[in-house]
């Protein structure tokens, strides 16, 4: 598989956009007939899933071994982290202008409200002010209502208020406490100066058993509040992503496919092997022989990719559509979507385009094109973990990339570059800031929106390559933020939808990275063939 030149699937693309969009239309206007093809969507989907913890092993490990020396990683390994950080700032960055231009949580009714408020006196101010409460009021209520589609998500959400209430429980025993103890002291001051006073002694009983009753739900606050778990803080998410690197077992984080401690993993073993020499040539060829086969097991799959993805996208839009969730894309969330839409369509379109141009000196349309196939996918599975396989296919059948750098910064990529779901986590944390603060009276000041833009870029490297992940993760954003949790409930209708377009991104945003360190890597390293056969060796 080392042949660079673009290869097969020629009509693939179209046949791709064409099954979008009849599954689009047959989830729009049979919905009870489409739903009936999620079977063959499943089948799709676990057939791509299935491929994922093999060939990211593999691939990373023939891509290690493919250098020959671990140290040229060097390079090109900065290239490509500093790629992912930068980018993924450049996503925040796009998501924050572009919610902040367009403002899809302000509620034009609400600032009415207020200015009409504002301006009347007399008996008109009273009217006035019971309509902005009632409208406040209405706000609040479809805060809190409860919405669990998303179970992650509702259990994230039910923990998080456990946790508010626990504190809250804790705050007003210590201040019991504290008043108890208080009593007590002056009530047994006052007995020492006049030791017979009846009164004083049934006050100074009376102190010590509110003080025992207050000590014991001390005791118990403590211990609910422990239980609840802390409040998370910066320090706590960064300590996460840093855990997220390794794991006690690496089959129990093949079963639950989590793919980094699997990179690291790879990476360390095929590093190892290229210190060994002969000794280890069965099996180094080994693996890349296995990844050959699975990146054939690959192509096979992509010739049945139009079906899956029909079925895939018909079954997601007819469940939507009889769930009511396309109803609920009229008015403030369709404008929310516009919004999320737009800034995403000028991150690939503008920012990545831009990069890798500048990069490359090479036209990112054709590249786009080139990708478009895997940009599909991603958007018809919501997850780039899935979507992994026929990435990496055509990153090196149709964009030409190299081996190397497409199966060292592709699997990387999925997992911890999230160009769409940064700007997405940003973007929608204000939007739901945009509604909420006015009814609290908050400002949305400069320190909230930077507070957003760093904890939606760590959340963004901390969501997992799946669908809606990064629904979970926002619930970090949201929390630094100081926007109650529940608040989520505010964009779960349409993350479904949402979470399609920016997994496309995510999908092309590592693609452009790979296509970038390929660059590094064909100017400055001298790399070695592939499963180069070391010095005397023989098969
Ligand atoms: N579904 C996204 C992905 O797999 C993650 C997210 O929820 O944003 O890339």
């Amino acid at each position: 598989m080392s042949e660079k030149k673009p290869k097969g699937h020629g009509k693939l693309t179209y046949y791709i956009i064409a099954a979008i969009v009849g599954a689009i239309a047959i989830g729009y206007f049979a919905p009870e007939l489409a739903v009936k093809f999620e079977v063959g969507g499943e089948v799709f989907l676990s057939l791509l899933m299935m491929m994922v913890v093999p060939l990211v092993v593999m691939s990373v490990m023939s891509g290690i071994l493919g250098l020959g020396d671990v140290r040229k990683l060097g390079k090109p390994g900065a290239y490509a982290i500093g790629y992912y950080i930068s980018t993924t700032v450049l996503a925040v960055i796009v998501g924050l202008i572009m919610v902040n231009i367009m403002k899809p949580g302000v509620n034009k009714e609400l600032e009415a409200a207020k200015a009409k408020y504002e301006a009347a006196d007399g008996p008109e101010r009273k009217k006035a002010e019971a309509e902005l409460k009632a409208l406040k009021d209405e706000i609040k209520a479809k805060v809190e209502e409860k919405n669990d589609s998303n179970e992650e998500a509702a259990k994230a959400v039910e923990k998080q208020k456990k946790r508010k209430e626990a504190i809250e429980v804790h705050k007003k025993a210590v201040e019991d406490l504290s008043i108890a103890v208080k009593t007590l002291a002056k009530a047994e001051t006052a007995l020492k100066k006049s030791p017979q006073d009846e009164t004083l002694k049934m006050q100074v009983e009376t102190a010590k058993s509110e003080k025992d009753t207050a000590d014991k739900a001390f005791a118990k606050a403590v211990a609910q509040k422990k239980k609840a778990g802390e409040e998370k803080g910066l320090g706590d998410i960064l300590e996460n992503i840093l855990l997220m690197l390794v794991t006690n077992n690496l089959f129990k984080a093949a079963a639950e496919m989590n793919l980094l401690p699997l990179i690291v993993f790879s990476i360390i073993f095929a590093a190892m092997l290229t210190t060994m020499g002969k000794k280890v040539f069965a099996i180094t060829r080994m693996i890349g022989q296995a990844n050959d086969a699975l990146m054939s097991f690959v192509m096979l799959l992509m010739n049945i990719a139009p079906v899956g993805i029909f079925c895939l996208v018909a079954g997601k839009f007819g469940h939507a559509n009889l769930e009511g969730k396309l109803a609920e894309m009229a008015g403030q969330q369709g404008y929310y979507i516009l919004t999320i839409i737009t800034g995403l369509g000028f991150h690939a379109f503008v920012t990545l385009f831009l990069i890798y141009w500048l990069f490359t000196k090479k036209n990112p349309i054709t590249f786009f094109k080139n990708m478009s196939q895997a940009v599909l996918t991603a958007f018809s599975t919501a997850s780039s973990s899935a979507t992994l396989p026929i990435t990496m296919e055509c990153a090196i059948d149709k964009a030409g990339i190299s081996e190397k750098s497409t199966k060292f910064v592709l699997p990387l990529g999925a997992t911890i570059n999230m160009d769409g779901t940064a700007l997405y986590e940003a973007a929608a944390a204000i939007f739901i800031a945009q509604i909420y603060f006015p009814i609290t009276g908050q400002e949305l000041t400069m320190t909230t929106q930077v507070t957003i833009a760093i904890t939606a870029t760590l959340a963004a490297i901390g969501a997992a390559g799946i669908p809606e992940a990064g629904l979970v993760t926002m619930l970090i954003v949201l929390n630094a933020a100081g926007l109650p949790v529940e608040a989520i409930g505010l964009i779960l209708m349409v993350d479904w939808l949402l979470d399609r377009f920016r997994t496309a991104v995510n999908c092309f945003g590592d693609s452009v990275g790979a296509a970038i360190v390929d660059g590094v890597m064909e100017e400055g390293d001298e790399l070695l063939n592939d499963h180069q056969e070391p010095e005397g060796a023989t098969a």
